[in-house]
């Protein structure tokens, strides 16, 4: 079923000001958290509506049905990909894309580099770390961030601009709350090794928003509790 546009205005509402409430008890301005709609498997509709409320990027982790998507919203969105990358995607999302945050291996930033190049672009990409060591997760392991970031950086065409991760799941908010820390960790020392900024910390959905603002995130991904439950999306 789709949200009506009034009801996802009023879902928007209150997911702005649980991000005012969490930034207030982390002390931090409130625009040093950036709010990522996520529209998948719901219909093209939801990436307009976000656009009509003014925002200006939207999340989808499959790519196909984003493709189909980018022609049907009709409106000048930015796309982040934030599902898993196949390298025969790779062209596809190198060229159609506004920004990849789940690169989590050499193999797949080179690949991007490439088809990022033939197309004469130059791609930004985050880096996809695995923080909270869930085996359910993807992700590079916090051990191989630093190669990681080497081979991205190696890339002429990428523009690596901070680090992602996804927590597990947990019914004990701590669980996230130290893999948020354990990505904002990871990041400053990647930082400090090889002297560049990943100034972008993308971490935090519906569930866990308050616990990723707590530790540092910058972007939080948000599709529930804007959409509603996506198992009922036309
Ligand atoms: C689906 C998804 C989200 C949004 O999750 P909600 O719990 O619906 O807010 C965020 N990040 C990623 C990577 C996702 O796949």
């Amino acid at each position: 079923m789709l949200v009506s546009y009034e009801d996802f205005q009023a879902n928007l509402a209150r997911v702005n000001e649980q991000i005012a409430a969490a930034c207030g008890r982390a002390g931090r301005e409130v625009d040093s958290v950036r709010l990522l709609p996520v529209t998948k498997n719901h219909p093209a509709d939801v990436a307009r509506y976000a656009w009509q409320a003014g925002l200006r990027s939207v999340g989808e982790n499959r790519v196909q049905e984003a493709l189909g998507k980018m022609g049907e919203a009709d409106a000048e969105l930015a796309w982040e990909l934030i599902g898993p990358l196949q390298s025969n995607k790779a062209k596809k999302v190198a060229e159609h894309f506004d920004r990849v945050q789940t690169v989590d291996r050499a193999k797949i930033a080179q690949a991007l580099d490439r088809y990022a190049g033939e197309a004469g672009r130059s791609l930004a990409v985050l880096l996809q770390i695995n923080a909270g060591r869930d085996p359910a997760k993807s992700g590079a392991e916090l051990e191989q961030a630093p190669a990681l970031l080497e081979a991205a950086l190696a890339c002429p065409n990428l523009r690596v601009e901070g680090l992602m991760t996804i927590a597990p799941l947990s019914d004990d908010p701590e669980v996230a709350r130290r893999t948020f820390a354990s990505l904002r960790e990871c990041r400053d020392a990647l930082s400090e090794r090889f002297g560049v900024d990943l100034p972008e910390l993308s971490m935090g959905m519906s569930g866990d928003m308050a616990e990723a603002i707590a530790e540092g995130s910058t972007m939080v991904r948000v599709g529930t509790a804007l959409y509603g439950q996506r198992n009922y999306a036309g």
